[in-house]
């Protein structure tokens, strides 16, 4: 992945027409990309930000059907993604694990509903289940959960879901879209669609903004994949297009493994509000989320509510015999889920269906919304398809299914370090011919200097955000260690992309006010 290369290449066949264009870089976006690249198509993708900036680094971090969705009816979404589940797994090995989930009952009644919707759960997932779900007795349940509350306590429900890392899940499928001939560019923006006489859409007008060059890009096929952000590229098409997104929040916590000393998760089913809450343990930090807020405000740096914060920590400190407060929390971070609208009743989200909606416009716009990271695969096999029954993209078959990401079995010898794919032999490589590179960057965090001067060679970062927030997951597993390391590695990327001291400087300081958004 070498930005100025891609966008050399873009500049010189300015006349080239692209098969087609994708406006969006976070799991729709890429997995459409990635889908279309390996059916043969000339593809090109377009993401105004860094890649998964946007909700697709933001997730609960579950491989999942959605056991509460499962709990509303809604068995085909569940079965689908418990589809995608499995072969995500497959796929996708260095980034994602089986997790397993104790569910605490203190009612005799819960116990009976939830073994039996849990043996439903396993029962939809076919051959591609993860694990079979079952009873455990009070004292077996604290055993698993050691800091779980005892009082009350009648037993436990196990089952079994995915666990990944979803930025650097789209960082690996902008990688194998490359390695597949792709051409897929962060830090590129779409302002606008050009259309031809009849009014059908033959392109985009775009931006790189790091040079502020404007580009007329053109393209059989336009896919519009951009989230939360989808009515702005609606409205490109047609200033009077309706809404079709109703934006959630979802936030979360990050607290430290004091408070839930154990390799299992707990499932929380039904919050004081209805929800379902999790705690995962995930990088040896435990995640606890996530809320469900209506807002009306989108936005790539969306914040935690104060009482979306408060919500969390009183319910975490209902199960937990250490309860966190504000004070251990390392990081809080919030993402909006693109919610198709329910024009029916637009101010609850907790009901509208987690489907996702393809659409098409009547210049030909293909827009695709709604979803959930575990189907990525899946939606965008029907975006193509959809695209195919267009016209405008030659009848090809889809070939994800089985397809592995960064292919090519080479096992890393550290275990660590897995989460690169084929390429951390690299890592090792750099770390045996010059030890001191594999010193850790902060006792508090899991990264090396050798990973971060692999990550800018390889990767694609533009800012200290990228490395700090997804490329590795520093600001999320904890504020003021990465604020620690944040000099340093701006000092590595200085170096390794040829940038200047001022560049340091200015990315300093507008990463420490970014932080604020996570404290
Ligand atoms: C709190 C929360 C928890 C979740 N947990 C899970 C989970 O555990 N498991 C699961 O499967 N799913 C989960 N989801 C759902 C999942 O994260 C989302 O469905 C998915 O990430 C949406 O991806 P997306 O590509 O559609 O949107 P995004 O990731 O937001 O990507 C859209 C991109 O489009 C770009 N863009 C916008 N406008 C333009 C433009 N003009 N030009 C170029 N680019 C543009 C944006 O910058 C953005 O990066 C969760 C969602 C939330 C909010």
């Amino acid at each position: 992945m070498n930005r100025q290369k891609l966008v050399a290449e873009l500049q010189q066949n300015a006349e080239k027409k692209w098969d087609l264009i994708v406006i969006g870089g976070g799991a729709t976006g890429l997995g459409i990309a990635l889908d279309a690249v390996t059916r043969g198509y000339k593809t090109l993708l377009l993401e105004q930000s860094d890649f998964a900036k946007g909700t697709s680094s933001r997730s609960t971090k579950l491989v999942h059907g959605g056991v509460r969705y499962l709990a509303q009816g809604d068995i085909l979404l569940v079965t689908e993604a418990l589809h995608e589940r499995g072969r995500m797994l497959k796929n996708a090995p260095h980034l994602t694990s089986n997790q397993e989930f104790v569910v605490p009952a203190y009612r005799l009644w819960d116990i009976i509903l939830y073994t039996v919707g849990l043996k439903f759960y396993d029962l939809l997932a076919g051959k591609l289940s993860l694990g079979k779900s079952y009873f455990i007795n009070s004292s077996e349940t604290i055993r698993r959960l050691p800091l779980l509350k005892k009082l009350g306590l009648k037993g436990g429900i196990v089952y079994h879901d995915g666990q990944f890392d979803d930025s650097r899940m789209a960082i690996s499928l902008a990688r194998t879209c490359t390695d597949n001939g792709g051409t897929v560019l962060n830090y590129f923006r779409v302002n606008g669609l050009l259309k031809n006489e009849l009014g059908k859409i033959k392109g985009v007008r775009a931006k790189d903004l790091e040079t502020e060059t404007g580009f007329n890009i053109y393209a059989n096929l336009v896919i519009n994949a951009t989230g939360v952000f989808a009515d702005e590229i609606h409205r490109m098409d047609n200033p009077l297009s309706k809404p079709t997104i109703r934006p959630s929040q979802g936030v979360h916590v990050v607290i430290n493994k004091s408070f839930h000393q154990s390799e299992s998760a707990i499932m929380i089913p039904k919050t004081d509000d209805g929800r379902v809450l999790f705690a995962i343990p995930w990088y040896d930090k435990v995640v606890i989320g996530t809320t469900d807020t209506p807002l009306d405000l989108i936005s790539l740096e969306p914040k935690a509510l104060d009482e979306e914060i408060e919500f969390i920590l009183k319910t975490a400190g209902k199960y937990l015999i250490k309860p966190p407060s504000r004070a251990d929390i390392l990081s809080v971070f919030a993402g909006l889920r693109p919610l198709a609208a329910n024009p029916a009743n637009p101010s609850s989200t907790k009901e509208i269906s987690r489907r996702h909606k393809i659409t098409l416009s009547k210049s030909g716009l293909l827009s695709i919304i709604g979803g959930k990271w575990t189907s990525y695969r899946r939606m965008a096999e029907e975006t193509i398809d959809r695209g195919i029954k267009t016209g405008k993209l030659e009848k090809r078959r889809c070939v994800t299914r089985n397809f592995r990401l960064c292919q090519d079995n080479t096992i890393s010898k550290t275990d660590r370090l897995k989460i690169y794919g084929n390429q951390s032999i690299e890592i090792e490589k750099m770390i045996e011919q010059q030890p001191e590179l594999g010193n850790l960057l902060d006792s508090g965090l899991p990264y090396t200097k050798a990973e971060i001067i692999w990550i800018c060679r390889n990767e694609m970062p533009r800012t200290l955000d990228d490395v700090l927030a997804r490329r590795t997951r520093a600001l999320l597993l904890d504020v003021k260690a990465s604020v620690r390391i944040a000099p340093e590695v701006a000092d590595i990327m200085m170096q390794e992309l040829d940038l200047s001291y001022s560049w340091k400087e200015e990315q300093l300081r507008d990463y420490n006010k970014l932080v604020l958004n996570y404290l």
